[in-house]
């Protein structure tokens, strides 16, 4: 690669529009044994170099701003540029953390409304904002839930139960609370199975952690079931709602018997991920879990109570603390930036948000049709999970491409790299683990017939091309297939010293 800007070295070259680098009075301070002898080697390009640098490595990366992106489970939706426009506004953007409640009276309306907002949605009665990942969220979620059962002096339960379709976080969340991991296996249709949750609950259960619809895009009819089964045991109930781009308005883990859920604001909600931004994973307890959550929280009061006899009338909004928080877990509030997008996301949709889950379910549905019904004349080959009905996929489906590898000796991961020369990202893939070869695709409610379309047919197109082309594949993008055992082994993390290359 020679495209480093190393070699506009400023020990060399001075980039024009910036100004030499002055010490003179700060370095008075440094006891001359611990000064540099030769300035560092950064770059001091001029301004066109800086651009150009900076555009050319912006046009080697896939976004969800270059095509399409049916990464299951990450929910890579459009980010609306008006969310932008909105988070830069200078009574948003210019504040600090520190400043008193009544100059910041916008913004904690907005988090307030946020908390309505998600409550109401998931079926909760308290949300917080803190968490700034999906992951954080549980571990949250997981340590209020700790704490509840401490306080009622079953400290003892020491086991989360996990199907073995969960994603990684909630074992890895629950193992970071010091919780024991029991992992139950999915029925032959990818569902839960209710016979081995029976079997493996008990008094030294803490929780369940799931998600539904499950990680093969599948929704559990049975979940109240299973609710009732943890419950009576003593444990309580985790929903994992990254795939809630699927039941938005139609139902809510309230509603399933959960008792606590978390959100990833940027996966439902637009904020932007995957290299493109920070992240937001807030989370959603029952009543009994409330006043464990983390500090601070926002609170609304009439403003005739907060000042009266005064002429205000409206409300005020102030930040509270909750009765035993376990603290905080992330630095001020969260990250505020994610917070107002998905605020601007959500009050565009309003009550609409449900058509917001209609189309991610109709478009899955329809690419699931359409990967799977190609031109008679084609054999394709990739199959869904054996036994799972069709009528109950949702937002995303899997497919495994055992059948192709076995054909033809071309795995799910040669698909996933030639789908670069065609324009997408690849699908995600071999998660979860319980499919072979899996493939896992989610088209999300932003994208058009016409981009479905014509995904289905280059996905048949490349199932039924030269197996060679596929393996060696890509054949366009900027880098071509990596050794991943050697990157791995071989870490390298900065460049080397005085290179304008490397
Ligand atoms: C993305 C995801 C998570 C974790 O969320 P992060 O924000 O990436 O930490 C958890 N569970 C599922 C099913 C996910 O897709």
């Amino acid at each position: 690669m020679t495209d480093t800007i190393f070699h506009f070295n400023g020990a060399e070259n001075a980039g024009w529009s910036q100004p030499p680098p002055s010490m003179d009075e700060a370095i008075k301070h440094v006891p001359e044994n611990m000064r540099r002898r030769n300035l560092p080697s950064w770059p001091r390009a001029s301004e066109p170099e800086l651009v150009r640098h900076y555009t050319k490595l912006s046009q080697k990366n896939f976004g969800i701003d270059t095509g399409f992106y049916p990464l299951g489970s990450c929910t890579m939706k459009h980010n609306p540029r008006l969310n932008e426009k909105i988070v830069q506004n200078p009574g948003i953007d210019r504040i600090h953390p520190l400043q008193p409640e009544s100059q910041v009276q916008g913004l904690l309306a907005i988090y307030y409304e946020m908390q309505e907002m998600l409550a109401i949605c998931s079926g909760m009665d308290s949300v917080t904002l803190q968490p700034v990942a999906g992951a954080q969220g549980e571990f949250t979620a997981i340590r209020c839930i700790q704490e509840y059962h401490r306080e009622r002096g079953e400290g003892y339960r020491d086991k989360v139960i996990v199907p073995d379709s969960a994603h990684g976080t909630n074992p890895a969340s629950a193992s970071m609370c010091g919780y024991q991991i029991i992992e139950i296996p999915s029925g032959d249709d990818g569902r839960i199975d209710l016979e081995a949750l029976r079997s493996a609950v008990g008094d030294d259960t803490a929780a369940m952690m799931i998600t539904n619809p499950s990680t093969l895009g599948v929704f559990e009819p049975e979940i109240a079931k299973a609710t009732e089964i943890v419950h009576s045991a003593g444990g309580q109930m985790y929903y994992d709602g990254a795939n809630f781009n699927a039941i938005l308005g139609k139902t809510d883990p309230g509603r399933m018997g959960f008792d606590a859920v978390h959100y990833n604001l940027h996966k439902t909600f637009s904020q932007p991920h995957g290299g493109g931004g920070p992240g937001s994973g807030p989370i959603g307890v029952k009543g009994h879990l409330s006043k464990f959550l983390p500090t601070p929280l926002v609170e609304r009061r009439e403003l005739s109570d907060v000042d009266p006899g005064g002429v205000g009338d409206g409300f005020w909004y102030h930040w509270t603390s909750p009765e035993c928080s376990i603290g905080k877990v992330q630095q001020w509030n969260g990250n505020a930036g994610a917070v107002v997008r998905a605020w601007a996301f959500y009050r565009r949709y309003g009550r609409d948000l449900e058509r917001m889950s209609e189309h991610a379910v109709l478009n899955a549905n329809y690419l699931r049709f359409k990967i799977m019904n190609p031109d008679p004349k084609l054999s394709i080959h990739a199959m869904p999970v054996e036994g799972c009905p069709a009528d109950v996929v949702k937002h995303e489906f899997t497919l495994s491409m055992s059948p192709l590898k076995e054909a033809t000796g071309v795995t799910g991961k040669d698909v996933a790299k030639r789908l670069l020369d065609f324009g997408y990202m690849s699908p995600t893939l071999y998660f979860p683990q319980i499919v072979p070869e899996c493939l896992m695709f989610e088209p999300t409610e932003t994208e058009s017939k016409e981009v479905l379309d014509k995904f289905a047919d280059d996905f048949h197109t490349i199932l039924t091309e030269d197996p060679e082309v596929v393996l060696s594949a890509p054949h366009t993008t900027p880098v071509g297939r990596v050794d991943e055992v050697w990157a791995a082994r071989n870490l390298i993390l900065r460049f080397p010293k005085g290179e304008g290359s490397s």
